[in-house]
């Protein structure tokens, strides 16, 4: 990192040095512009694999060829089709293969885990979040409360930064769970803070909650896929995620979830049940009680989305090829880099950047958001203009992630030059 430049010659030496750079070429990346792109939107919409086609075009030939027969005759029966996930999402979160499954997508099964482990009961009916989660998650939670007769301005209790500071501190999460030791039913938090892109210490706040008598879940959304998860050895209860963002897997594409394995066979737990849910053994035979499978599948309601799963498959096939412990040692080394230069253009211009996300390495992921002062949205609408892909929130926030699968150092160089060069104007 000391002999780290702001230049295109550094850039392209940490490219050469870089294992994974070739994966950038698996990617499609956008053409409407004119500019050479750099997407630094992965946290929003990760670009499409060129092999994702190759995947789902596979399924729509089985469906062709088999019709309905497909469900045990595609090469890959879409019958037990999820099945394929299982080893590479345990993987992916850290847990066991009894933990995971995907379908659905994330806000439903948001509210299909909330159904099972949001269980208030007379005084302990409150559920704890960060505040400003996003939109969904709060009218999720919201909601929740409505379902049981709560009223949300009361029952809802949001932990937020103190005055003066960006992030929320861990500690500050815990005093608010041991102040509310007899009230909180249920703490749900974004693992990675879609706004800031803070990590919260996920291990500690699930301690902290088991230790009151709370169940403790995470929407993963822009944690999955961006930095390394234990879920099972952090003894989360719950938790989901959805695969269209770092994970590659097309725009509304299907959602993970996990449920730690002290749970998932526990037949007297609250649940929306629906027949992918039931045993394998005799699901067609159609029987009229619910007999559920003893892994999280039994919280699928329905059959497998085969076509958008397809893309889910292709991405993670790339995901495993890179391995995630190689794409996160890159992430950090990329997201240092952009934090580098940003420091080196601050050194250059008037307009101060400040990053809002953390500094430590193990608090973020590959996501930065900057506060850009004193500038306004025009600063935006220019770096678009060079073919900069990013985020834009009001006031003043500028959100960047840089991908450690398609991103380079170079983009991160070229990146730097247009904001530069964007406000000197
Ligand atoms: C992206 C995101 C969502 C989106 O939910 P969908 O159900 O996939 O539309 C929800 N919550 C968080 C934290 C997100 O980042």
């Amino acid at each position: 990192m000391t002999n780290w430049e702001f230049s295109l010659d550094c850039a392209k030496k940490l490219d050469q040095n870089d294992k994974l750079s070739h994966f950038r070429d698996k990617f499609h990346f956008p053409t409407f512009s004119d500019k050479r792109p750099i997407y630094f939107t992965g946290n929003s919409l990760g670009l499409q694999p060129k092999l994702t086609r190759t995947y789902i075009n596979r399924e729509l030939d089985e469906w062709a060829k088999w019709g309905v027969d497909g469900h045990t005759r595609a090469e890959r029966p879409w019958m037990p089709y999820h099945e394929l996930f299982t080893d590479k999402i345990a993987r992916l979160v850290g847990a066991k293969h009894s933990e995971v499954a995907v379908t659905h997508s994330l806000t439903t099964n948001l509210h299909l885990l909330m159904v099972s482990f949001f269980n208030p009961k007379g005084k302990r009916c409150k559920i704890l979040c960060e505040k400003k989660a996003f939109p969904s998650d709060q009218y999720a939670l919201q909601s929740q409360l409505q379902f049981h007769g709560l009223n949300p301005k009361e029952n809802l209790i949001e932990v937020e930064p103190r005055v003066g500071e960006h992030t929320i501190r861990n500690e500050d999460i815990i005093s608010i769970i041991e102040d509310h030791e007899d009230e909180i039913a249920m703490i749900m938090i974004g693992g990675v803070n879609y706004f800031t892109g803070q990590v919260f210490d996920m291990q500690k706040i699930s301690k902290a909650g088991h230790k009151i008598g709370a169940n403790v879940g995470f929407d993963l959304a822009h944690a999955a896929g961006n930095i390394s998860l234990k879920l099972n050895e952090w003894n989360v209860d719950f938790a989901t995620w959805c695969s269209y963002k770092y994970l590659n897997s097309g725009p509304g594409g299907v959602s993970g979830y996990f449920i730690h394995e002290r749970h998932v066979s526990n037949e007297n737990i609250p649940r929306f049940a629906g027949w992918w849910g039931h045993n394998k053994e005799d699901r067609f035979k159609m029987p009229d009680t619910f007999s559920p499978i003893p892994t999280a599948e039994s919280w699928q309601l329905s059959n497998a989305p085969v076509i958008s799963m397809a893309a889910h498959l292709a991405s993670l096939e790339i995901f495993d090829e890179a391995g995630f412990e190689n794409l996160r040692t890159k992430s950090i080394e990329l997201t240092n880099f952009l934090a580098f230069v940003i420091d080196e253009i601050n050194k250059e211009v008037s307009i101060n950047l400040e990053v809002i996300t953390p500094k430590e390495e193990n608090n973020r992921g590959c996501q930065l958001s900057i506060v850009a002062h004193g500038a306004e949205r025009k600063l935006f609408n220019q770096l678009t203009a060079e073919g900069v892909i990013s985020d834009w929130r009001e006031p003043n926030v500028i959100r960047v992630a840089p991908v450690p699968l398609y991103n380079s150092f170079e983009d991160v160089y070229r990146f730097g030059e247009v904001l530069k060069q964007a406000l000197k104007i």
